[in-house]
């Protein structure tokens, strides 16, 4: 048994978001009074989050996401890695986290061999940082930063491209791959802010990105791209790290998708653009079986849209929606 769509594409990727709460408010995600987080019990429990995990890695699912929200502010957020640590199925543990709370784990992260951490950090400078994320911890961030860099841990750092915010940065970014083993992402901007419209000056999108990289370097080694790679990758000749764009809003990377969400309180998603195929918790709740739950995501992937378009126009509501309740 396994998880594949009428388009003939496998399924092996879920990203699960941990909580909907989250400790900044990255403005691009949130208006600054945050969002209408949900009652506690609304969200799944570790022991759910377990179950869910392991009846999708028997169908083949061997690469797991954990986000929010920000996971590291659920409490016992370590602890649920360590059970999940012991599902062999599992060849990926990877985490997604703005990096404010977690200087202290590091140590643990690397031995529960979680494969690679995906650290937010929008700008290099304090206090733009600070405009950008509404939260002073850019030293936080920083230092985890700086700790991850010299783990065993994978570092790769995500950008969000910000109009009128930190374009002129971009260039330093790259440059930190210059002596450093890590994979830097720009991200296009998507309309997932809490507020329902996109409002931005300028639109900085993947082909506006890499045009802005190339007038800087004479040449730009283009990678080639692991099998269902969201971003596209390239390197700076010479350079210890590469850089990536994730053409997140142009959705120029859905034909080979091999990914699905669980949010935080359980609801499917097939697409990042859908608005939710069903909610796993309830059928949960209500004592479904191992077997109908594997039934029921057979079903259900294998009506998994095409393309982000197609998804977002049947979704029938306007975008109104955080990543941090739809699980970044
Ligand atoms: N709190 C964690 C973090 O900051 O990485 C995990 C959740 S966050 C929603 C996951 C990723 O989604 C972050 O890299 C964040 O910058 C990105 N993100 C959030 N809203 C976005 C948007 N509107 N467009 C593009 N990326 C966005």
């Amino acid at each position: 048994m396994e998880l594949r769509d009428k388009f003939g594409r496998k399924i092996s990727y879920v990203r699960l978001a941990i909580t909907d709460r989250c400790n900044l408010r990255c403005q691009y995600c949130m208006p600054a009074h945050g969002i209408a987080i949900v009652d506690r019990k609304e969200l799944l429990t570790y022991k759910e989050m377990y179950r869910i995990t392991r009846v999708l890695s028997e169908l083949g699912v061997n690469k797991v996401r954990l986000t929010g929200g920000e996971p590291f502010v659920r409490k016992d957020f370590v602890n649920f890695l360590e059970s999940l640590s012991f599902n062999d199925k599992l060849d990926e543990i990877n985490i997604t986290t703005n990096g404010a709370l977690i200087s202290n784990h590091i140590d643990k992260l690397e031995a529960l061999n979680i494969n690679a951490i995906n650290l937010s950090i929008d700008s290099l400078q304090k206090e733009k940082f600070a405009k950008i994320t509404r939260r002073d911890v850019f030293d936080e961030v920083y230092d985890t930063f700086e700790k991850l860099e010299k783990s065993r841990l994978k570092l790769k750092l995500n950008v969000v491209v910000q109009s009128g915010f930190n374009t002129d940065e971009i260039i330093d970014f790259i440059e930190l791959s210059k002596t450093k083993d890590i994979a830097v992402r720009f991200i296009e901007e998507m309309p997932f802010n809490g507020k329902g419209q996109r409002d931005m000056k300028e639109e900085w999108n993947f082909n506006k990105i890499i045009n802005h990289v190339k007038e800087h370097y004479p040449i730009i080694e283009t990678l080639k791209d692991k099998k269902s790679s969201t971003s596209r990758n390239f390197k700076i000749p010479n350079y210890k790290g590469t850089f990536g764009i994730i053409p997140a809003f142009t959705r120029t990377i859905c034909s080979d998708c091999n990914r699905i969400r669980i949010t935080a309180t359980g609801m499917f998603k097939n697409c990042l653009f859908d608005g939710g195929v069903f909610n796993v918790r309830d059928f949960i709740r209500n004592g479904a079986s191992d077997e109908e739950l594997k039934q029921l995501f057979i079903s259900t992937v294998h009506k998994k849209p095409e393309n982000g378009f197609i998804a977002e126009a049947a979704r029938g509501s306007n975008i109104s929606e955080s990543m941090s309740t739809i699980g970044g």
